[in-house]
């Protein structure tokens, strides 16, 4: 099976590198949050532009530190997009807070700030606030609308988070996403643009008090070892990940720059087809987490791509409002875009090492159920 990303593929071109750092830690002794979370942490600074960077167990975790280094909590609202994964409204709700779902730009797929503006002035008319903060996903890898946002934000004095969780690298006018809002929220799940072997995370900001209190939460509140200030967390990233991700950074550049030229092989061949490329809006580089097209045909393409074993996926199948988990709190709540999107996008494999010939596989076999 040809696999939406061949992790295997890239192992191999790291391993010498990958086996002798892990060598050199196991036979250290130091596991957990030592010189290579450190130096992880300066290393992706730098690559961001940005005063703090704190490593912790997960991009989930990011988030949720993120809200409770806020202070936002219970009887809060907390705007986002509902066509994301469902760890940016998890971290919403753990805190005690209620995820506002707000519709999608139909191009982009990022959430529609005109929209945010909307929801806000409804709200604050007729209730006061009880708005504290906007977390927009730069979904698939392309920056939200961060101009209007921060706009939004200033206006109403809300706080932004950045779900960068897919974007890592890609920039928004020139500035890399994670460095417009209070924090920056990334995922190193392996299948992320820059993931590790297991699970972790980073939370970027230049807010330098925000990013203590980020660093005593992810280690149980604790500044001094064994004295306890806050209820933390056990949200720590370990020193094997943290040098694997070193390994990888210093290739980041490359591995974007390679997605991306293999969408634009793609988008190049589905021209003039029945299928929708993906939009690219010309404020930054689409980093190509995913490459998502719209069709109508989904069903018999996934099955034909599988016949040749391909793999393919639907990222999201369920809008978040439309959850099991969400839904009774969300009746009536009607978000056109995205719930008709849901129903017509398909990602096709991509990643760096991908060939152009596999791309030509992909399509030509996607083209021959279109007829
Ligand atoms: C992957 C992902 C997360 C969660 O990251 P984990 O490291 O898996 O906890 C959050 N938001 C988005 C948009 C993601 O894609």
């Amino acid at each position: 099976m040809k696999p939406m990303i061949d992790l295997k593929k890239q192992y191999l071109d790291i391993k010498d590198e990958v086996l002798s750092i892990l060598n050199e830690i196991l036979e250290g002794s130091q596991y957990v949050l030592g010189k290579r979370v450190l130096e992880l942490e300066e290393n992706v600074k730098k690559y961001h532009g940005v005063k703090e960077a704190i490593g912790v167990a997960s991009g989930t975790d990011a988030l949720h530190l993120s809200l409770k280094a806020l202070g936002i909590g219970e009887g809060d609202e907390v705007i986002t997009t509902p066509f994301t994964f469902i760890a940016t409204a998890e971290a919403i709700s753990y805190v005690g807070a209620k995820p506002v779902f707000v519709d999608i730009d139909p191009k982009t797929f990022n959430i529609d700030p005109i929209k945010v503006e909307e929801y806000i002035s409804s709200r604050f008319t007729a209730h006061g606030s009880r708005i504290k903060a906007i977390i927009p996903v730069h979904l698939y890898g392309q920056a939200a609308d961060m101009d209007p946002i921060m706009a939004i934000a200033k206006k109403h004095k809300l706080k932004v988070i950045e779900d960068c969780a897919q974007s890592f690298g890609g920039d928004y006018k020139g500035k890399m996403t994670g460095g417009f809002g209070e924090f920056g929220c990334y995922s190193f799940f392996p299948s992320k643009n820059l993931g590790c072997y297991g699970d972790g995370g980073m939370v970027t900001t230049n807010d330098t008090e925000m990013a203590e209190k980020v660093k005593a939460l992810r280690n149980h509140g604790s500044k001094v070892r064994y004295y306890h200030s806050v209820i933390g967390y056990n949200s720590r990233l370990d020193e094997i990940q943290a040098a694997i991700l070193r390994v990888k950074l210093k290739r980041m550049k490359r591995f974007n720059e390679l997605r991306n030229r293999n969408a634009h092989l793609y988008s190049k061949m589905f021209e003039g087809t029945g299928i929708t490329p993906p939009f690219e809006d010309d404020n930054g580089m689409h980093v190509y987490h995913q490459y998502t097209v719209k069709t109508s045909g989904r069903e018999r393409i996934i099955e034909a791509l599988a016949k040749e074993g391909i793999a393919s996926a639907i990222y999201y199948p369920v809008p978040l409002h439309k959850q099991d988990v969400y839904k009774n709190d969300y009746q009536g709540l009607s978000l056109p875009v995205t719930e008709k999107v849901s129903n017509e996008v398909l990602s096709l494999p991509i990643f760096p090492e991908l060939t152009e010939e596999e791309i030509k596989k992909v399509v030509s076999t996607i083209l021959t159920v279109l007829g």
